[in-house]
């Protein structure tokens, strides 16, 4: 057993002891779960049940007993509160859904629990997702384990403090729009979004569902991989969009050499609204590239800004559409005191959903309108469609595209809490390989202004996912960024 404590095991790692029984998985869970409960007030849990997640642990050591090869078998994961599950509450960080209960898992947490993952909890996001630093949950702030005074990033904030403070050593993510990526960045941390299809959308609580994609945040690229292999995969009956592609082993590709891969350097990137510390670390990472062999190719991804007006045309729409179905008669929340119907709807959508949400509801109802629909919606669909043919026109000349995640390192809490408008313009970096569908990840590659986490991204060209990983990798093996922990935890 190595002398390191059990939160700092890789999963591989963790796998390893739990099937040498150096470590059951009853223990594992309960290291884990009391780290929760000593560090409750980062708020990165919803909610938890300790009986529950210590069945689970007990199942899996029976399992482990019996020898089941289950790649996960006995290694604690706690899911975004995004994926509905059968044994805890889902809220989707919304009035709306208080108390919620799902009489179904997400395809997603199925196929961990079914790899052997313990499930520790479900961890705080934006509501409904839409957010970039986490404050636009019902159930308050979240804080980065880096700075307590900082947002963590969003949507999946929870995730990424989680993870950050080794509350959980994995956890589930979304990103629609960055939700994965930036708060990786801001806390530190790996994560990944597949290509749009590639893990089933089947009971992740619907933001928009063009963009929508689920993914795992972890310490390494390398546990990512474990974790991403066991998400992915077709689920025909349950999601329209998941892609007949059958699932990858994303380890096997792991060290790979880098020499002569083709890393695509958008200028866009790199304008006037980057700060100065976060090119810094990504001028450092790239010349680590070069070290490892890869070559640097300047590209251009003319459309970049024209991202954020696009994006916050078709989330909102879709989003409109999708946010309908909380009404007060099928799930969660009703208003206690109405008259007629019309009245029992208004009251308990004001009473329901928070103020970011509403606005968006709002936009999309408005661009989704007669008379405004070709003007903005129908124009935000052909500018996405030159936006991913910018990509395709760039995979050209290059095999993976780097450069930042966010413009800055991650906030004061607070600081951009009343200006929507701010919290939009931050996203500018990881909105492109969404609207694109195009799969992207986070690694962290140094730290900026206060001490604060720098994150790298990696955007892969469509099913390019172990090439990332891979990149990733090779870079965490000769760095170890990603293994520093925040003071304290
Ligand atoms: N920050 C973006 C938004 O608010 C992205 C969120 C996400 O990826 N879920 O919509």
């Amino acid at each position: 057993m190595s002398t390191k404590e059990l939160h700092q095991l890789s999963l591989a790692e963790m796998v390893a002891s739990l099937r040498a029984r150096e470590v059951s998985a009853v223990e594992l869970a309960g290291h884990f779960l009391a780290r929760m409960v000593q560090h409750a007030g980062l708020g990165a849990f919803l909610s938890t049940d300790s009986e529950v997640t210590l069945a689970q642990a007990r199942a899996a050591d029976d399992r482990l007993a019996r020898g089941d090869a289950a790649p996960l078998l006995g290694v604690p994961i706690a899911h975004k509160d995004i994926f509905v599950t059968r044994d805890f509450p889902t809220t989707a960080g919304s009035r709306m859904l208080r108390d919620y209960r799902s009489p179904f898992d997400a395809t997603v947490v199925a196929r961990l629990a079914q790899a052997g993952m313990v499930t520790l909890g479900k961890l705080n996001c934006d509501e409904f997702a839409m957010g970039s630093a986490n404050e636009n949950s019902a159930y308050g702030v979240v804080k980065n384990p880096w700075d307590l005074s900082r947002v963590p990033g969003g949507s999946s904030g929870g995730s990424s403090s989680a993870v950050a403070a080794r509350l959980a050593p994995a956890a589930t993510g979304t990103d629609t729009g960055g939700s994965i990526r930036q708060p990786a960045a801001f806390c530190g941390i790996t994560g990944i979004k597949p290509t749009y299809g590639r893990a089933s959308r089947y009971g992740m609580v619907a933001y928009a569902s063009s963009l929508d994609q689920a993914g795992p945040m972890a310490a390494s690229a390398e546990d990512c991989a474990l974790l991403l292999s066991a998400m992915c995969g077709p689920d025909p009956d349950r999601d329209s969009t998941s892609l007949d592609v059958p699932a990858e082993d994303y380890s096997r590709s792991l060290g790979d050499s880098l020499v002569g891969l083709r890393i695509g350097v958008p200028r866009e990137f790199f304008g006037e609204g980057l700060s100065q510390d976060v090119r810094a670390a990504i001028d450092a990472a790239l010349a680590q590239y070069v070290k490892l062999g890869a070559t640097l190719v300047d590209i251009s991804l003319p459309r970049t800004e024209l991202a954020i007006p696009v994006y916050y045309i078709i989330a909102p729409a879709e989003a409109s559409s999708n946010l309908s179905r909380f009404d007060g008669v099928k799930f969660g929340h009703r208003a206690k005191d109405y008259g007629d119907l019309m009245d029992m709807y208004k009251k308990t959508r004001a009473e329901g959903f928070g103020d970011e949400v509403k606005r968006r509801i709002m936009i999309g109802a408005y661009v989704l309108s007669h008379g405004y629909y070709d003007a903005y919606y129908v124009q935000a669909q052909k500018i996405r469609r030159l936006i991913a043919d910018d990509f395709r026109a760039a995979f050209m000349q290059c095999d993976v595209i780097a450069g930042p995640v966010a413009p800055t390192v991650a906030w004061k809490l607070g600081d951009k809490a009343d200006d929507p408008v701010a919290n939009y313009l931050a996203d500018i970096f990881t909105l492109p390989a969404s609207l694109a569908g195009l799969p992207g990840m986070s690694l962290p590659c140094g730290f900026g202004e206060g001490g604060m986490p720098v994150g790298l991204q990696l955007i892969g060209n469509y099913f390019g996912e172990a090439r990332l990983l891979n990149a990733a990798h090779r870079f965490q093996q000769a760095t170890d960024f990603h293994l520093r922990q925040p003071e304290g935890f």
